[in-house]
């Protein structure tokens, strides 16, 4: 992506540029006061870690059977889902966006009201945000699959509950079997929390190389849109994740 292009994208995320002290130092955030020659700033990528139960978790919830289901199946299982009380409360599901084939794939929480009444994830402010930041590595929304833990929308935007986000397993694992992305960034501890089957915070998990599922995608965890909106301070975090997201991709 051109510089200028660049710019353009991370003034839109809200991320003051920082000018580098060195001719052909990095720029950006990710650009470090502790590292003043100008060396881009990597975070560091521990050795993969199979996270705890993170299989178990996504594979306790056999209450709904997706492992063979293909595209149109899974959509129509998805609309039907009558497995947890939210079902009555929503206008649609929200079943997920973007393209079959995706390297990445962004994992969320559950759909807000803008989700709910449009029937697509991250429609609303914090999936403005979350474009901005995709664009900031040079992706558009077409070009990932984004998917969230719950398919209906809690009311008052309530956490999911434990019983929901186990009832909505089967539709995410299958989801993420059928895209087989070469990684997963997961957005906020939600997700975190449901893929992985940590407690942990977001803080303490990104910046790390987890692995997700029988098949061992590895997974990114990041702060969520949402948050960066009403922590703005956070930003250059989040952009030093997706630089290490950006740095995964094209080493796989
Ligand atoms: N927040 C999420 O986690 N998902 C959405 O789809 C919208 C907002």
């Amino acid at each position: 992506m051109d510089e200028v292009r660049r710019r353009a994208y991370l003034d839109a995320l809200g991320i003051p540029l920082w000018v580098p002290r060195v001719r052909g130092a990095a720029v950006g955030p990710g650009a470090d006061l502790q590292n003043p020659g100008g060396t881009p700033a990597r975070p560091a990528i521990a050795p993969a870690t199979r996270s705890g139960d993170s299989a178990a978790r996504l594979d306790a919830a056999q209450r709904i059977d997706t492992a063979a289901l293909d595209w149109p199946a899974l959509r129509e299982r998805v609309a039907a889902c009558t497995a947890c009380a939210l079902h009555a409360t929503r206008t649609q599901t929200v079943f997920g966006v973007g393209t079959e084939r995706a390297r990445l794939m962004i994992i969320g929480e559950a759909p807000g009201a803008d989700e709910d009444r449009q029937g697509e994830p991250f429609v609303g402010r914090a999936g403005q945000l979350l474009n901005a930041m995709l664009r900031s590595i040079g992706l558009e929304r077409g070009d990932v699959y984004i998917a969230n833990v719950l398919k209906c929308r809690p009311p008052g935007n309530r956490n999911p509950s434990l019983e929901e986000a186990a009832a909505c397993a089967g539709f995410l694992r299958r989801q993420i079997a059928l895209i087989a992305p070469k990684l997963i960034l997961s957005v906020g501890g939600i997700s975190a929390r449901n893929l992985l089957g940590t407690d942990a915070p977001v803080g303490k998990l990104r910046g790390t190389v987890h692995e997700v599922g029988p098949d061992r995608v590895r997974c990114l965890v990041t702060y969520h849109p949402a948050y960066l909106l009403r922590q703005p301070e956070e930003k250059a975090k989040a952009w030093q994740d997706l630089q290490l997201a950006a740095r995964l991709l094209q080493e796989s």
